[in-house]
């Protein structure tokens, strides 16, 4: 760590025990007149500080101008995506005095309030109003939440079980395919054809099958076997389909001919596209499933600061 960073992470763990915000993971999570914010430190090469403010509004282009004449020198304001702003700041080489969070921070909050942006005040995960703390939940950021809400959502999504076992869900996410190709096999007897979205059936009940089984729910195992044996049962999909279409074959070696000689490489491709389109329209699911959604409320609950950004006393142990 050079120098440069060395002061840098020594003001930017300054700002957060002055502000009383929470420091966790070279992260802080903290509010300045309400206004909820993020910030990383990134200690590569001379180092970095970027705030994230995510508001329900737009800042006006004067207000914005101001705000970037008012800010010192290394501190540069950018527009993320629309209604979240960065402050980032960069020491340059010839920068000497540690920087100034708590005033750039204070001139952003200033800046909104001026603007009359309204404080963020909706849970995301009941859609009321009247937060009492705030948290970082997945895919909304840093922001109001109940209390109440996470630890219901803790409760309910706790993992099924931590223990478990891989063959199980070995054998589970077996059985949970072959169901997941029921619906394939009787639109291909009856209709002679696949349709897209079937192919997302196949992994979700890979997933459920192995989830059903008590396999092991670690970060990797789940998916992987869901995504192996629904890239066998697209490919199996494929074949049979071709078996279909020329009954009476039976030996496999000579399925297989065929169907390298009737499809190709083409075909592989397109069971492969097919799968990747699968497997996109499961995830969502997957994310949201018991074991990786209690992974991210468990991240929620370590970010929770009061109303006011303020760390709680619980939690001031990072
Ligand atoms: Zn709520």
């Amino acid at each position: 760590m050079s120098a440069a960073t060395s002061s840098l992470t020594a003001a930017f763990s300054a700002f957060a025990r002055e502000g009383g915000y929470l420091l966790r993971d070279n992260r802080i999570y903290g509010a300045c007149r309400r206004y909820p914010f993020e910030a990383a430190l990134a200690s590569h090469g001379r180092g970095a500080v970027c705030f994230f403010f995510r508001i329900n509004g737009i800042l006006s282009t004067d207000r914005l101008k101001s705000l970037r004449e008012t800010l010192g020198q290394g501190w540069t304001i950018g527009v993320v995506s629309s209604g979240t702003y960065s402050l980032t700041y960069k020491p340059t080489r010839e920068q000497s005095e540690s920087p100034d969070f708590a005033g750039a921070v204070e001139h952003m909050a200033k800046a909104l309030q001026a603007d009359r942006i309204p404080v963020p005040d909706t849970c995301p995960l009941c859609q009321k109003a009247s937060c009492d703390a705030l948290a970082k939940v997945q895919d909304f950021g840093f922001g109001p939440v109940h209390r109440a809400c996470l630890r219901k959502a803790e409760k309910t999504l706790r993992p099924v079980r931590a223990s478990g076992s891989r063959a199980l869900g070995l054998i589970g996410a077996l059985l949970g395919t072959l169901v997941g190709l029921i619906p394939s096999i009787f639109t291909i007897v009856l209709l002679d054809r696949v349709f897209l979205l079937a192919y997302a059936i196949p992994p979700l009940c890979a997933f459920q099958g192995y989830k059903l089984l008590h396999g092991r729910m670690d970060r990797h195992a789940p998916l992987v076997t869901a995504a192996l044996f629904s890239l066998a049962a697209t490919l199996l999909l494929g074949l049979g389909h071709c078996a279909y279409a020329a009954q009476g074959l039976s030996a496999p070696a000579q399925l297989l001919e065929l169907w390298s000689a009737r499809y190709g490489l083409g075909e592989l491709l397109k069971e492969l596209l097919v799968w990747v389109f699968g497997s996109w329209l499961a995830w969502g699911q997957f994310s949201r499933s018991s074991g990786y959604a209690a992974h991210s409320i468990q991240t929620s609950l370590d970010t929770m600061t009061d109303r006011n950004g303020k760390a709680l006393a619980s939690s001031k142990r990072a």
